[in-house]
């Protein structure tokens, strides 16, 4: 699933490219793929705006358009946003299209059918439950420990919790918490001051590597241009069980953690006791 840095560099690719352009037509192919409001509504109400901005909040691709509507966009497991030319032939899994008016197609494709668009005029109906930015200004230690105190719930599982933080999911998480030697089941509230620092610094360090690198392509996840992200190389543990812990030489633990599959260095991440 496309977390914090593959819908970054979505609303990077795609921002010269159709900030500024009118929706000259829409098409919506799988009515589900709209959850707000309905096809109908949809269709008529993007048609003959501009899209004046394009950037993201949390994992949501958000398109400002004329007169303070915004289009919201989830990729969720499968979704992508590409431009294409109306004389191609329509990819497969295409569930929506909108024209554009430099002849252009922006389309979004999506095979398992989970990403969401939203078209609405206040964007918080749909972010407003979102936690902080990990990389914003404002997310500083004392804004994360003040957080943290108190949790009891597991670490790795409160770092998934989009209300808790936005953006960081699965391959992120376990990148943070190895880098910062944090065993994934810790209770978040135990974590020290020193831990905290630590796993701030590592959060910002492997999203922001992530987004440098094009972000991390492991199944469907790509670029508008259709290229696959470079990060996969560069994780140090995520889908590395029984490769050697790129630290200390230990095997790679996979664990499954709030329903989710873990990676871990038993040595460098010990024990859930402290
Ligand atoms: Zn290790």
């Amino acid at each position: 699933m496309p977390e914090l840095p593959e819908v970054e560099n979505v609303a990077r690719m795609l921002r010269p490219e159709v900030v500024g352009r009118r929706v000259v037509e829409a098409q919506v192919l799988w009515p589900r793929s709209v959850a707000r409001p309905t096809p109908e509504a949809f269709c008529r109400d993007l048609v003959g705006r501009e899209i004046t901005s394009l950037g993201r909040r949390g994992k949501v691709l958000t398109l400002g358009l004329s007169d303070g509507w915004w289009l919201l966009v989830h990729l969720r497991m499968s979704g992508r946003l590409l431009l294409g030319r109306p004389e191609e032939p329509a990819p497969v899994h295409l569930r929506a299209v909108l024209r554009l008016d430099d002849g252009r197609d922006l389309r979004f494709v999506d095979p398992r059918k989970f990403g969401r668009l939203w078209l609405v005029q206040d964007p918080a109906e749909v972010l407003g439950s979102l936690g902080p930015e990990p990389l914003d200004p404002t997310f500083t230690v004392e804004a994360f420990q003040a957080r943290l105190a108190g949790r009891r719930v597991r670490i790795k599982p409160l770092l998934l919790d989009q209300r808790f933080l936005a953006g960081v999911g699965n391959i992120y998480a376990d990148e943070a918490l190895f880098l910062a030697g944090i065993h994934p089941c810790r209770p978040a509230g135990s974590l020290t001051e020193g831990e905290v620092e630590r796993l701030h610094g590592a959060l910002q360090e492997v999203l922001a590597a992530a987004i440098a690198n094009g972000g991390t392509t492991l199944s469907a996840y790509r670029r508008p241009d259709g290229s696959p992200g470079e990060h996969q190389a560069l994780l140090r543990v995520f889908r590395r069980a029984g490769e050697p812990c790129p630290r200390c030489g230990t095997p790679v633990v996979r664990a499954v953690v709030g329903g989710r599959g873990t990676y871990f260095c038993p040595r460098c991440q010990p024990g859930q006791g402290r």
